[in-house]
């Protein structure tokens, strides 16, 4: 009888599937905030995919730590629950993108924006892929009950959150901006900025 020749799984695509179910399930009572609900995990593997398809997406942590960058923040996982189950590496990253909860909100954005410079590049990658999502998000579903102003708002601050981080990866910077420039059409500034350039 011939042998069955065998492709063992690769040990990083292993790692990778782990994460994104233990992500799911970490989030599994959680839904967008937009119009069309979705499962919180879609927005997780975007963020994931976006950073693997990055120039250089750097090592498999990045990607992992991309699939769980909310955990904490939203579903109260802890920094030594990411340790034991995926390394220091991946927790490491996952709290350098985890907002403090105990500042307001206003604060809180604004201390996106003034610890954005001096994150690490890797998390700088998820953070960058993370906005991309919230901007194609705030496009194709748009959050319930938000003014034109609210979401205009989010998009000037999710570009002053990307422009904070400086260069980063051509790449992933391209998508974001074709990303915010859709958004920003749909909510108005687009319609503005054309309106000024008609101006004699
Ligand atoms: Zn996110």
């Amino acid at each position: 009888m011939t042998p069955r020749p065998t492709s063992p799984v690769p040990h990083a695509i292993a790692r990778l599937s782990h994460a994104a179910h233990w992500a799911a399930r970490a989030h599994k009572d959680q839904q967008r905030k937009g119009i069309d609900a979705e499962p919180y995990v879609n927005h997780l593997l975007e963020v994931a995919e976006l950073v693997a398809h990055a120039d250089e997406p750097g090592p498999i942590e990045v990607v992992i730590a991309a699939l769980l960058h909310d955990t904490v923040e939203d579903v109260g996982v802890t920094e030594a629950q990411l340790v034991t189950e995926f390394g220091p590496r991946v927790a490491e990253l996952v709290m350098y993108v985890t907002d403090d909860k105990t500042l307001s909100k206003d604060r809180r954005k604004a201390a996106q924006i003034e610890h954005a410079p001096g994150l690490p590049h890797d998390a700088k990658l998820i953070k960058l892929a993370d906005k991309t999502s919230n901007l194609r998000a705030l496009v194709r579903t748009p959050p319930v009950g938000w003014t034109e102003a609210r979401l205009l708002d989010y998009v000037d601050w999710a570009a002053a959150v990307v422009e904070a981080c400086g260069p980063v990866d051509p790449g992933l910077e391209r998508v974001f901006w074709e990303a915010h420039a859709i958004a920003a059409r749909a909510y108005g500034r687009g319609r503005a900025a054309e309106a000024d350039e008609a101006l004699p």
